[in-house]
């Protein structure tokens, strides 16, 4: 059985770390990162797998499990690099076979034999007392709650049910980043975030659309509401928010704008009594059982200004189940959503 040999990851993952450094100084003196595009979005996620790998040397020293799973990570983090960098050397101003010296590492913990086993073992998260608690409480309610209804809700393409919704407010999971003064339980430190992604992580166990997701809409308007809210929106959502009383959606991406959201259309323009939203969204999962959509829309006509003409609203709505609703108000707005 392959043993994990950390100084081998460690000599590897450096012939890797010095083609990320080059080539991100490379990147930097480019005249204009528009024409570079693929050598960009690839540096990128090469770069994010590095930097997985170095913190996973530490975790890979606790133990032969941990040493296991670093390995395995490793060989394939770098496996990858060199696929984006084959014959696109030049793009990314780096020599040819640079990868080559780790060739040796790769081969042996890439091995299908050496990444079946990791199937068999079980490694400890080295979580401190307080997150084991967390992830204990989240795979419980998984296992019990979510797991034994999760193939029914993703074969029947049905709601969420209430219970699995009520069950995770029980439990304040909705209110893991919101700041402790508002009813949450952020204290706004590092941790926050970790109790958070273990939570979506526990829930994911059993699954990620009926589970861990769950946590992510609410997540992504408390921290928008937390960087660029007024002291009155915070007043006013964050309570509910912990609480699950108001659940979220999020409305930014268009049928023609996904990732470059700097140039989406749909506007919003000030009138005597308040806003006036129009265009279409995409892909806004929970739309309909949702309370509030956070909305992102062009707020400044002049499209020249992309991003800097962007504002976020909160657009509270009327909860609806099934597949489609359609809503309208006295004053003649309308909204509809199909699912
Ligand atoms: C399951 C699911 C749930 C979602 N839920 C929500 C939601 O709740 N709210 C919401 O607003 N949106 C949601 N989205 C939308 C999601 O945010 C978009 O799909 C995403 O932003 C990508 O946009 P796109 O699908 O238009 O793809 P595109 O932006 O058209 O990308 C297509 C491909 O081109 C690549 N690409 C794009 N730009 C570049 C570039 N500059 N350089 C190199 N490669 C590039 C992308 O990586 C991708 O491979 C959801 C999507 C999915 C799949």
């Amino acid at each position: 059985m392959t043993t994990p040999d950390l100084q081998a990851a460690a000599d590897a993952l450096a012939i890797g770390i010095s083609v990320i450094d080059r080539a991100t100084a490379f990147a930097a003196g480019l005249p204009d990162a528009d024409d570079h595009q693929s050598f960009l979005y690839d540096l990128a996620h090469a770069a994010s797998a590095v930097e997985i790998s170095r913190s996973l040397l530490d975790y890979g020293a606790k133990g032969d499990s941990e040493g296991k799973i670093a390995c395995a990570f490793i060989a394939d983090a770098l496996a990858d690099l060199h696929s984006k960098l084959f014959g696109r050397e030049e793009a990314w101003g780096v020599g040819e076979g640079e990868i080559d010296p780790a060739r040796g590492f790769i081969s042996k913990y890439r091995a299908p034999e050496f990444v079946a086993q990791l199937a068999t073992i079980s490694a400890p998260s080295h979580l401190d007392e307080d997150f084991t608690m967390v992830a204990d409480t989240f795979r419980r309610f998984a296992q019990d709650k979510v797991a034994p209804q999760a193939e029914h809700i993703h074969r029947q393409d049905t709601d969420i049910p209430e219970d699995i919704i009520e069950g995770l407010a029980e439990l304040g999971c909705f209110g893991l980043s919101v700041p402790e003064e508002y009813g949450g339980f952020a204290t706004g430190s590092e941790s926050d975030y970790m109790g958070m992604v273990i939570a979506t992580e526990e829930l994911s166990r059993a699954s990620l659309g009926a589970g861990g997701s769950l946590i992510t809409r609410p997540e992504i308007l408390t921290r928008a509401l937390e960087r660029g809210g007024t002291e009155e929106q915070k007043r006013e959502w964050f309570p509910k928010i912990a609480t699950g009383e108001t659940m979220v959606a999020v409305a930014v991406t268009e049928p023609d704008y996904g990732s470059d959201v700097a140039n989406l259309k749909v506007t919003a323009s000030k009138v005597d009594d308040g806003w006036v939203i129009n265009g279409v969204k995409t892909w806004c999962t929970f739309a309909g059982r949702a309370n509030v959509l956070m909305l992102l829309a062009r707020t400044d006509p002049d499209r020249s200004k992309t991003h800097r003409g962007l504002s976020l609203f909160i657009v509270p709505k009327p909860q609806a189940e099934g597949h489609s609703f359609e809503f309208s108000q006295d004053s003649g707005g309308s909204m509809e959503g199909r699912a």
